[in-house]
């Protein structure tokens, strides 16, 4: 029997990048998706993805167009799936922008806002509107995708650390809410994880510091005790152990990531 048979997950962020990966290892283990986002394209590329991938009959995912920026985009989300599933197991708070990259007497007040409505604010209307199908049948996982940005300060990121930390704040609450509602709640830290967006990011240090893109990469895995920079499918494992029974014990915990980067 696999891991997350007969469960409903919900990921946001479903159409690229750590979203992507998650959800597919999501229904690798058994459970039925739920691909929430803005970009149809890329949602239904994951789900064609999913398709493609599975071994067993599996149901096709169901594409949720979803804006954190838009409170009826998130109920309507979240409608469409109860309707036709009747519940959500499983929750993946996985959307997240960086925001304005400046020192912060040099953000603005609606880039603040920006950043705090999507990492912050929007998975609070997301989470307060699953939360009810939850506390119904006393059962639930919820992971928040956070970041170490914050525990370990980045230079110019402020509002983005702001955001993923409030997050942690606010999950480990929640916890406390929901244990005796048999609904756990956890939130990972991914340190830097391979892909495009840290590609941006290493070009970004090399253009400040005036150094090649080889040296900008050989400086950042120095950082980092396993010499190396995650990946996806490691930040995807850490979401099915916390969403399965096997985390049965855990809940109000912030996992890090990171390949040591981060250790509290
Ligand atoms: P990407 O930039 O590749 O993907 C971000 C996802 O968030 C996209 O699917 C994007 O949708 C979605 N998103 C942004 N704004 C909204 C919105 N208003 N409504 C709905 N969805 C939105 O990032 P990653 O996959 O790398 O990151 C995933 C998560 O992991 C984020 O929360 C990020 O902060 C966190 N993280 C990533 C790290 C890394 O090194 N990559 C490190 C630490 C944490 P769209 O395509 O429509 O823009």
């Amino acid at each position: 029997m696999e891991e997350l048979a007969k469960k409903v997950a919900l990921v946001t962020g479903a159409n690229r990048g750590i979203g992507r990966v998650i959800s597919i290892r999501l229904a690798q283990a058994g459970a039925q998706l739920v691909l929430a986002g803005r970009n149809q394209a890329g949602l239904e590329e994951t789900a064609r993805m999913i398709v493609e991938l599975s071994t067993v009959d599996k149901l096709e995912p169901l594409i949720c167009h979803m804006d954190l920026l838009d409170a009826s985009s998130i109920d309507g989300a979240v409608k469409k799936a109860l309707d036709l599933f009747g519940r959500i197991d499983i929750l993946v708070n996985n959307s997240g922008i960086t925001g304005k990259v400046a020192p912060l007497w040099e953000i603005g007040e609606q880039e603040w806002d920006e950043t705090i409505d999507t990492n912050l604010k929007g998975p609070f209307l997301l989470t307060r509107a699953v939360i009810p199908s939850m506390l119904l049948r006393k059962s639930g996982s919820i992971v928040f995708i956070g970041s170490v940005t914050g525990k370990r300060p980045f230079m110019h990121r402020s509002v983005y650390a702001a955001s993923k930390l409030g997050l942690v704040g606010m999950m480990r609450t929640l916890a406390l809410e929901l244990g005796s509602h048999g609904i756990r709640v956890n939130l990972i830290s991914p340190g830097f994880v391979a892909g495009p967006r840290l590609e941006g990011v290493i070009d970004t240090v090399a253009e400040i510091e005036k150094i090649s893109s080889e040296e900008a990469h050989s400086k950042m895995r120095a950082m980092i005790p396993i010499a190396d920079f995650v990946s996806p499918e490691n930040i995807a494992e850490g979401v099915l152990f916390l969403a399965s029974d096997r985390s049965a014990g855990i809940t109000g915990d912030d996992l890090n990531i990171s390949g040591g980067l981060v250790m509290y």
